[in-house]
């Protein structure tokens, strides 16, 4: 009796989470398909559709794949990616068991012969949003992290500076949006304090997941002396 009253109360909550699972594989095979952006679609290698723990319940958020994310199908996986790796590892996540997507989902081209990446307009971040959307209404994370000021454009449509959108919460389709700079900032600007904005803000993020924070996590980034 016991089993079976067991299974009667979990396999409609399985059959729920396989059915997000498997939706959220249908969505990516629809948006890797998508050709709405011709000028993208003839650019791209491949659509960098998302990765990570389709029941996450933090979700990270940055503007478009770079050359690198472009090359291997994943996001966040260049010099910028390998900060954003270590943010989340140092908070007490692994890569795994979080998720990582972009408002765009495929790189942003730059003209014949030139390198680098550019950022994404706010006409291809608001033709590809519904599919972000789609990925968050599934995943459904507790928390998401917007990185940098393009992020949250494509988001909230909002053009501020970052410096007055973070520390923070913001909401996006009801779940709590914290704002914070892009990895590649940090990475140009090597400053302690810029490093610690973010680590403060990442703070927030483990104080509203209600995660132990240890008195390292804590000081981290802040000036000895
Ligand atoms: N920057 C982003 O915003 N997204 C990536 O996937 C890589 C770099």
């Amino acid at each position: 009796m016991v089993a079976e009253s067991t299974s009667l109360v979990t396999r409609p909550a399985r059959a729920v989470k396989s059915s997000h699972h498997e939706k959220l594989r249908q969505l990516e095979q629809t948006a890797l398909a998508c050709r709405k952006c011709p000028h993208l679609v003839a650019f791209r290698h491949q659509v960098v559709f998302g990765v990570g723990n389709p029941d996450a319940e933090l979700m990270f958020v940055g503007e478009a794949p770079g050359a690198d994310e472009d090359l291997r199908g994943e996001p966040f996986v260049g010099r910028a990616g390998e900060l954003l790796t270590r943010i989340i590892q140092t908070m007490g996540f692994s890569r795994a068991e979080v998720y990582i997507a972009n408002v765009l989902k495929c790189r942003p081209d730059v003209p014949p012969g030139k390198s680098g990446n550019r950022p994404p307009t706010a006409e291809e971040m608001a033709t590809c949003l519904p599919y972000l959307r789609e990925q968050i209404a599934l995943i459904r994370p507790k928390l998401m992290v917007a990185l940098g000021g393009v992020a949250m454009r494509g988001l909230f449509g909002v053009d501020q500076p970052m410096k007055s959108l973070r520390g923070r919460w913001h909401q996006f389709a009801g779940i709590p949006v914290m704002p914070t700079f892009h990895p590649s900032y940090l990475l140009r600007n090597q400053s302690l304090t810029e490093k610690r904005k973010v680590w403060e803000d990442m703070l927030l993020v483990l104080d509203r997941l209600e995660r132990p924070i240890t008195e390292r996590q804590r000081n981290f980034f802040l000036a000895k002396g």
